[in-house]
């Protein structure tokens, strides 16, 4: 399976930083033909963004696959505020959706049970959820990782999860965005412990990917990407520099090479 290398730009960028930042990965991909054959990259811009960045990536042949950061649970039109259907993501060009990310769960209090609910409206949508899991500082000091991750997966994800329309993303939440990232050793041991969890729950296991994230850049991205069971990566900050999230994926291919 292609690793997946996906760029959350969080509530980043203004319309032509937007249109600049996707234009150097168009061109960053287009000179390394070896690395866009090899990697599968994913963008999540701002949703406003995902319009005019849609259209861009419709003139190109060789580009990251397009997402967003989040969707409603319902998945018919209504009389949801402020709310972004699955189907309207798709109807921009979008193929995944982050939900349940640490900035949310924690953030704004959103529970396992409405990611749940925004997955299955993803997965109704034809999208790909990116389902969010990870500890707290506290939690893990406590040894608590396993439980924590498996009660958030046992309660966010869908009846229908499977390989076609999940991914996992382990992100422990004291290593986002705070240039703290798990060792290789912790990273491969929970990423096992998730695809035994999985086993027996969701479609095809063992084909489903499972992301880390959490401070991953280019000089940790080797080690990180070549643990067992880490089947891409999730990246906040470093997505942000069309170099740096492409230095990414091109980890993956030196890690083959040696
Ligand atoms: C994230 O937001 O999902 C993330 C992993 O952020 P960062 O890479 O900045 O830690």
């Amino acid at each position: 399976m292609k690793k997946l290398i996906a760029g959350n730009w969080k509530m980043n960028t203004q319309a032509q930083g937007a249109a600049a930042l996707t234009m150097d990965i168009l061109k960053g991909l287009d000179a390394d033909l070896p690395l866009a054959r090899a990697v599968e990259f994913a963008i999540f811009p701002p949703c406003i963004h995902l319009p005019p960045i849609n259209a861009m990536l419709k003139g190109a042949e060789i580009k990251p696959a397009l997402g967003a950061q989040d969707c409603s649970p319902h998945a018919n039109e209504g009389a949801y505020t402020g709310q972004i259907s699955a189907s309207m993501l798709a109807g921009y060009g979008c193929t995944h959706v982050i939900l349940g990310h640490s900035e949310r769960r924690h953030g704004l209090g959103e529970t396992s049970e409405t990611i749940r609910a925004k997955a299955q409206a993803a997965q109704a949508a034809g999208l790909v959820a990116i389902v969010c899991v990870g500890e707290t500082q506290a939690e893990r000091e406590a040894g608590r990782q396993d439980e924590v991750v498996a009660a958030q997966l046992e309660k966010s994800l869908p009846p229908e999860a499977g390989a076609l329309n999940t991914v996992i993303a382990y992100e422990p939440v004291w290593a986002i965005g705070t240039g703290k990232t798990a060792t290789t050793a912790d990273v491969a041991a929970i990423h096992a412990m998730i695809r035994k969890w999985l086993s027996g729950r969701v479609k095809s296991p063992e084909s489903l990917r499972i992301l880390y994230g959490g401070s991953m850049k280019p000089d940790n991205a080797g080690a990180l990407l070549s643990a067992p069971n880490v089947d891409g990566g999730l990246i906040g900050g470093a997505s942000l520099k069309a170099e740096e999230f492409l230095a990414i994926g091109r980890a993956v291919l030196q890690d083959r090479a040696a």
